[in-house]
């Protein structure tokens, strides 16, 4: 236990790193705090994303390494998508990586002369110019990267981005370890602006443990590893993971089919989780120090030859992914939309973002409101190919059109027309048309993330409209997530990590909290985000809720627009209020 934090300050344009140590862990904890303190003393807040002083940062938390589902990483920086401080999360062996280089957080400042990777391990750092790489997709990257840095191999986890990121699309992602992703915002972008095709970080170190704790640790350890594995806390995210949610958000008409234009579709079935388990599910796989194993990947079988000639390639999916390319775009055979989540994943941009921005040209082209001289390609609700071709056009910003595009969805509608039908609330909406709750909370959420506060569950329990319960939902399970997300834990592990596990956990490492204080900090934490995020560019009172979304109709009715109104007035005036606080 440490009470300063280990900082790798490493800047691209000197060839130079140092080591900087910060002694706010009481206010910081780590992980998303980490993050936003470490920003807010490197960053310019009035620079523009891609200028080269501004920092990437990926810090990790205090029971990374030592608890379970202590798996993930935040990465903190000014997003291109709109100019604002964001934040994204990965796991793969990304966090486990950075726990045994013996940092805490890894600041990456300036740009490289030339396309570049980056190699950190515990006793070096190697900025190695990688021009060979231009160009290359996410899967010859990681292969040729594994090549050049076969050391430390199941202790290394491996970043990098794909032409998305080196052309800028605002929707680029960083690919890690293959199944996971920084995905949201455009942190791919920031890197390709740095020049910085790929990160390497070695974990080829220890972690120091005192042996006096060892005793309420490992008690600590069982009691939180029993709730993992012998109850039924986390249960559902192996089996058929989170695509098992496909059938009930259909059954309650919450699912986007077609650019939101239903929310529900007889043919779900055919891209159910069910279906994808029985058909294609290959294996599970799990992020490093992870009993559950949430990752699914699917075996796609594709014909290159005219004769019976197969390739063969692995593809993780999930509920997100599948609505995004699948109900979103109106696929409905399973290994369909299993082809375009690899073809998004190749060229690295986000799927989410992918899926929601092809399906508003889908319906801009049925429209008239732009023309098949723009999208190139016939896009079609339900055909493959146009979509398979467009992923491409996408990344390489191909055109006008794609340049647009690949800027966010609501920029190419503000400029070619179909604002009313562009599904963005605050960034590309993820796969719940639940309520008024959740749209309010993706448009103005910290994140624009459905990870922000989870409103999308409040929607399916509450019906009252009651404004102050959907209020103080939002804001105390954003301030319990600042916390987890400041340790950094996965956020399917929350039944396993009530604060008074987290405040054993830590107390077990030798550090001295109470619960009260985590609480306290937590809300310091989640101030301080706002802030930043205002300081920023962000002005929750401008936010507006595209027409498309007054229009969708579940389970529950027809959206109430009076309702939908206040509730964002109301959310608008809290966020103002803690960022400055
Ligand atoms: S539950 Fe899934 S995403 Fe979360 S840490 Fe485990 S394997 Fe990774």
């Amino acid at each position: 236990m440490n009470n300063k934090f280990k900082v790798l300050v490493v800047d691209l344009s000197q060839k130079k790193a140092s080591i900087e140590y910060f002694d706010q862990r009481n206010n910081w904890l780590g992980g998303s705090g980490l993050a936003a303190g470490l920003f807010a003393h490197f960053a310019d807040l009035k620079a523009d994303p891609f200028d080269p002083s501004q920092p990437i940062i990926l810090a990790i938390g205090p029971l990374t390494g030592y608890f379970p589902m202590m798996s993930k990483t935040v990465l903190g920086f000014q997003s291109p998508y709109h100019g604002q401080y964001a934040e994204t999360h990965a796991g793969g062996r990304s966090a486990l990586a950075i726990r045994f280089t013996g940092y805490d957080a890894i600041v990456i400042k300036g740009r490289a002369e030339r396309l570049s990777c980056l190699a950190i391990s515990s006793k070096s750092i190697d900025i190695h110019e990688t021009p060979y790489l231009q160009g290359q997709d996410i899967f010859k990257t990681g292969k040729i990267l594994r090549r050049v840095y076969p050391e430390h191999s199941g202790h290394r986890s491996i970043l990098r981005i794909g032409p998305a990121g080196e052309n800028l699309a605002s929707f680029a992602l960083i690919n890690v370890d293959t199944y996971r992703h920084f995905g949201r915002l455009g942190s791919g972008a920031i890197m390709g602006a740095k020049n910085l095709k790929g990160i390497v970080l070695a974990g080829d170190s220890h972690i120091e443990f005192e042996a006096t704790q060892g005793k309420e640790y490992n008690k600590t350890y069982d009691e939180i590893y029993s709730i993992i594995t012998k109850t039924k806390a986390v249960h559902k995210y192996h089996d058929l993971g989170t695509a098992q949610n496909l059938i009930p958000l259909n059954e309650l008409k919450a699912l986007p089919w077609r650019n939101l234009q239903a929310t529900k579709d007889t043919k779900i079935e055919n891209i159910s989780g069910e279906t994808f388990a029985e058909k294609l599910l290959l294996r599970q796989t799990a992020c490093a120090h992870c009993p559950v194993g949430c990752i699914h990947i699917g075996l796609l079988r594709e014909k290159f030859g005219p004769e019976h000639e197969f390739l063969y390639r692995q593809v993780a999916y999930d509920y997100e992914p599948i609505f995004a390319v699948g109900s979103m775009l109106g696929l409905t055979q399973e290994d369909y939309v299993l082809t375009l989540l690899e073809d998004v994943e190749r060229v690295g941009l986000d799927v989410i973002s992918t899926g929601v921005a092809l399906a508003w040209a889908t319906e801009a082209l049925q429209k008239g409101v732009v023309s098949l001289s723009q999208t190139l390609v016939p896009l079609e609700f339900g055909q493959l190919g146009p979509y398979r071709e467009a992923i491409t056009h996408l990344a390489f910003k191909k055109n006008d059109f794609y340049a647009q595009l690949a800027q966010g969805t609501m920029k190419a509608a503000e400029k070619f027309g179909g604002e009313d039908f562009a599904c963005v609330l605050g960034q590309e909406m993820a796969g719940y048309a639940t309520g008024e709750t959740y749209f309010v909370s993706q448009a103005l959420g910290f994140r624009h993330s459905h990870l922000d506060s989870g409103a999308y569950s409040f929607d399916q329990e509450e019906d009252s409209k009651n404004i102050s319960k959907a209020i103080n939902f939002m804001l105390e399970q954003e301030r319990y997530r600042c916390l987890l997300n400041s340790m950094v834990g996965c956020l399917f592990g929350r039944k396993a990590y009530p604060v008074e596990n987290i405040c054993k956990a830590l107390n077990s490492l030798g550090y001295s909290y109470s619960k009260e204080q985590l609480e306290e900090t937590a809300k310091e934490i989640q101030a301080s985000r706002w802030a930043l995020k205002i300081k920023t560019g962000f002005d929750p009172e401008q936010v507006k809720i595209p027409k498309r979304y007054l229009e969708v109709e579940n389970w529950k009715g027809k959206i109430d627009p009076d309702f939908l109104e206040q509730l964002k007035k109301a959310y608008a005036q809290e966020i103002k209020k803690l960022s400055q606080s």
